[in-house]
């Protein structure tokens, strides 16, 4: 696609999330927090079916992977075993001009094309060298290149030192392990599995919901012998991380496995591959992660906390620090994909048609349930049709306006199904279901509406 007409995508797309109720900006009366937003009437339910979706898949249908809840604040000294208080965040620069601040890799990759992530003093020449200007006032004006740290500190009663919001959620899942092995008896190979909030004060947040300040991420430490020939598993692995993407609507093609070059893998990585999706900002960028962490994880926080954090294994008598493999996902950057996937325009009899095609299983709303006048005789007996069916679909009842509008209403939030009742519905006891894809209309009976839509909701 042409660059202006993405662009023009994803302004329609945040449109739309704002008008029907996806996604607000955060605090937008006050002008705004950048980097947090709120999650509308049908936000919240697309993103509670993308986690659900998730955790059905990844915890509960799996007899290798148990699942825990852990807090945000976490003790300090987890941050400093964890290497994240000396060194989490990203390299920012400044224009002395206009006083904008970059993450000084995407500038200097916006600019000459090189990935330069993590090596600051070549990064500062190659700003220089390459006399790459401000992005914002054109000036060529900059500070030098320094480390930012991306961790929000806060004040705890009864702490000295400061505590922080966690950057990530992987580490309550590590101080955790001795207690689930503890109350699991839990046999490696065998996951941990969290879904959760986390806190990064990025430099430049931006590009809608892509990079956020507040976010939730989805992560499993997946615990294997040290011995263990790894590789099909992690393969394995990015597999099921890809499916996950595809189940959520993306197409193939869009997207892209990268692994990360032996320069820029983390001194304990023996392996990290992003998977990365071809968002409509500057193509490819990364939608979910994969990383073998070796012990790296598990030593530091023994050494940190002096808990010996091993596992002992009965069968063999063997004791040894497991290997971690993390398949981690981020909630909103899923949402985002998901709307932009399901994203369509389509030209019927001659008028434009916005609809979202979502996979069913996550639509907000599976089914509408619309009188074709407001007329009691018509509303009463769809009312009772709401009542019959609500108990086994997410169903909304809606009178306003005339049925086309509301047909566009619901395509434009992904409705699979609509169900008009109308004056015939009262002599024939049927209703017109009509399918959002194909906008082909069945006439089915109102006794026989559940099995249908349980049928085609499968
Ligand atoms: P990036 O390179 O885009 O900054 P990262 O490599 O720092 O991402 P990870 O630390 O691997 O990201 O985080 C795991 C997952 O959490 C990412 O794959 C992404 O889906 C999500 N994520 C990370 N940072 C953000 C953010 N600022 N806003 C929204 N989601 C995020």
């Amino acid at each position: 696609m042409e660059k202006e007409t993405e662009q023009n995508k994803m302004d329609k797309i945040i449109s739309l999330a704002k008008r029907r109720g996806f996604v607000y900006q955060g605090s937008e009366i006050y002008g705004g927090l950048g980097g947090t937003y709120s999650y509308g009437p049908l936000g919240v339910e697309l993103k509670n079916n993308i986690k659900q979706l998730w955790w059905k898949k990844f915890v509960q249908d799996r007899t290798d992977v148990v699942g825990i809840d852990g807090p945000i604040l976490l003790h300090p000294k987890l941050w400093e075993a964890s290497g994240h208080k000396a060194g989490f965040g990203d390299a920012m620069v400044d224009c002395k001009e206009c006083k904008k601040r970059f993450r000084a890799d995407h500038l200097v990759e916006e600019a000459i094309g090189i990935d330069m992530e993590g090596e600051n003093e070549k990064m500062n020449q190659a700003i220089q060298e390459n006399k790459i200007k401000c992005p914002a006032c054109g000036k060529f004006n900059w500070t030098d290149v320094r480390d930012f740290n991306m961790m929000f500190k806060t004040e705890m009663n009864g702490v000295e030192e400061s505590v922080f919001l966690r950057p990530e959620t992987a580490g309550a899942i590590f101080i955790e392990f001795k207690n689930i092995i503890d109350s699991t008896r839990k046999k490696i190979p065998f996951g941990i599995a969290q879904i959760g909030k986390a806190f990064r004060n990025e430099i430049v947040a931006g590009n809608f919901i892509f990079r956020l300040r507040e976010f939730e991420q989805m992560e499993i430490e997946y615990l294997i012998h040290p011995n263990m020939d790894w590789e099909p598993l992690f393969e394995e692995w990015i597999k099921l991380q890809e499916d996950f993407a595809l189940e959520l609507g993306a197409k193939r093609e869009d997207l892209r496995r990268r692994e990360h070059s032996k320069e820029k893998l983390s001194h304990y990585s023996k392996k990290t591959v992003d998977i990365e999706y071809n968002f409509p900002f500057g193509g490819f960028k990364e939608l979910f992660g994969l990383a073998h962490r070796g012990d790296f994880d598990l030593t530091q926080h023994s050494k940190y906390s002096n808990e010996k954090l091993e596992y002992f294994d009965q069968d063999s008598g063997e004791r040894f620090t497991p290997h971690i493999i993390e398949p981690t996902f981020g909630v909103e950057r899923s949402l985002l994909m998901t709307l932009i996937s399901a994203y369509n325009e389509e030209e019927v009899e001659g008028e434009m048609r916005v609809v979202l095609k979502l996979p069913k299983k996550i639509a907000p709303v599976k089914v509408a349930i619309l009188p074709l006048s407001k007329k009691e005789e018509l509303t009463k007996p769809t009312m009772e049709l709401f009542n019959s069916l609500k108990n086994s679909f997410v169903c909304q009842y809606d009178e306003t306006q005339s049925i086309g509008k509301r047909y566009r209403r619901q395509d434009e939030i992904g409705t699979p199904f609509c169900i008009t009742f109308d004056f015939d519905s009262l002599n024939d006891l049927s209703v017109t279901v009509r399918d959002r894809d194909t906008m082909k209309q069945d006439r089915v009976k109102i006794e026989e509406v559940e099995s249908y839509l349980k049928e085609k909701l499968k």
